[in-house]
């Protein structure tokens, strides 16, 4: 074991600050980062990688931008946190409401558990409603009520859901199946005047993803409003990424409150919650519905997320990653073929998800093959070792940035057709 690894795992849980770097569900040992750039990053001992998870969707623009670190060093020179309105902080709100331009107001936060906590919270304050609906496997951070049949982190862990989470909140939670209107019919039918909020992510990316019919979305609109609960589109990856706003601009639905995360703060820790004004003054100071923080807003933040949002401002930019996203889908898919492993890739735009399974990419948990992980598994481990950084879970997606040019691509997928080559041999 690598002596900073283990210096790691004396300090800190499994040798790390959340669960799914540790590598366990994949097996191999986790690298410790020295620093990253472009569509790379380099290990303590120098081995350099071609990266795949982009710290797990913020990175968009590639590791170390150098107009993003330039924009953070400027304000960090002008003071590091205020506990005041600053305004880097207006402009970057500015921003992000001209990417949803149904929503009236938003309010900052510093991750995207944050975001999805208070969003909740905001529902079940305006509605005067306790219960809460969320959708198997869906991932919406690791607030309690939320802990429920969430995601990859648990799922790759093998448990449903967390230890902590008192029976009396996680009753208030109900868990729908994803690709099922007849399921959240019955539902409805028999809660729906108890139901604050249903929340979703409109493009399921935390457990493999799970591309949702449009009409699915639509009916999920329809519910909602018909008894009165309130709509959430949980945007945290697919908001700034897939499009300019989102899912919510790419299915013309337009949800209560949408959260934001990762690319919002451009590698920095923010996260937002938006919504029309008739919700948003429910929000403290406006309103009853009290959310806090010392941090949110922080100027250093903001200056990150700022900078971000700009270069992604041309639209060309979403047809640049989504051209980038075919290229290695494509590789990946001819090496699939080209080594006999039955799957295909799940892509929307520069979101990528390899599905070691027969048929098209499911759309339910229910349909994911449990055994594709296995394989996976293997993957994992002789891509990392080709220098091809991988997430370390089976139900992870990938991103490209716009960093990864056609060498990394390529690079990417001449070290994924070795390890499928390598994996496929020792199966
Ligand atoms: C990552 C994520 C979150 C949680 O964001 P953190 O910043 O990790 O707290 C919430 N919802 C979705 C959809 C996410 O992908």
């Amino acid at each position: 074991m690598h002596p900073l690894l283990e210096r790691a795992k004396k300090v800190m849980p499994g040798g790390v600050s959340s669960p799914v770097r540790a590598f366990l569900a994949v097996g191999g040992e986790p690298p410790i980062v020295a620093h990253a750039r472009g569509a790379e990053i380099t290990d303590v001992d120098g081995k350099v990688y071609t990266d795949l998870v982009g710290s797990w969707g913020p990175m968009i623009l590639g590791h170390s931008h150098p107009a993003v670190v330039e924009a953070i060093a400027r304000a960090a020179r002008e003071g590091l946190s205020f506990g005041a309105t600053c305004e880097r902080e207006v402009r970057l709100a500015e921003a992000v409401l001209s990417r949803f331009p149904w929503a009236d107001k938003l309010r900052f936060v510093s991750t995207g558990t944050e975001a999805v906590m208070s969003a909740v919270r905001l529902a079940r304050g305006a509605t005067g409603r306790s219960r809460i609906v969320k959708f198997e496997a869906c991932y919406h951070g690791h607030a309690d009520s939320l802990l429920v049949k969430g995601g990859s982190g648990l799922a790759t862990l093998g448990i449903p859901s967390s230890a902590g989470v008192p029976p009396a909140l996680a009753e208030l939670t109900e868990v729908l199946p994803l690709d099922d209107e007849r399921a959240a019919d019955a539902l409805f039918a028999e809660r729906g005047r108890e139901i604050a909020c249903v929340i979703i992510e409109p493009l399921p990316a935390n457990s493999g993803l799970l591309v949702q019919r449009r009409s699915f979305l639509e009916h999920l609109r329809k519910l909602s409003r018909e008894h009165g609960a309130l709509l959430i589109f949980d945007e945290v990856i697919s908001g700034l990424r897939v499009a300019r706003g989102g899912m919510t601009e790419i299915t013309g639905i337009e949800p209560d409150i949408v959260t934001l995360g990762k690319i919002v703060g451009g590698g920095m820790p923010v996260g937002a919650y938006l919504a029309k004004d008739a919700l948003m003054t429910q929000v403290a100071p406006l309103g009853p519905v009290y959310q806090a923080g010392t941090l949110s807003g922080n100027p250093v933040a903001m200056a990150a997320g700022l900078a971000t949002l700009e270069l992604l401002e041309d639209p060309q930019v979403y047809r640049e990653l989504d051209a980038r996203g075919t290229m290695l889908a494509r590789g990946f898919e001819r090496a699939l073929e080209r080594f006999d492993v039955t799957g295909t890739v799940a892509r929307v735009g520069s979101i990528l998800w390899l599905s070691l399974q027969a048929g098209p990419p499911p759309r339910a948990w229910q349909a994911v093959d449990p055994r594709g992980a296995r394989l996976y598994g293997r993957i994992h481990r002789h891509a990392m070792r080709n220098g091809l950084w991988m997430a370390p879970s089976a139900y992870e997606v990938a991103f490209v940035s716009l960093a990864h040019g056609a060498e990394h691509i390529e690079r990417a997928t001449r070290a994924f057709e070795s390890a499928l080559e390598a994996a496929r041999e020792e199966g």
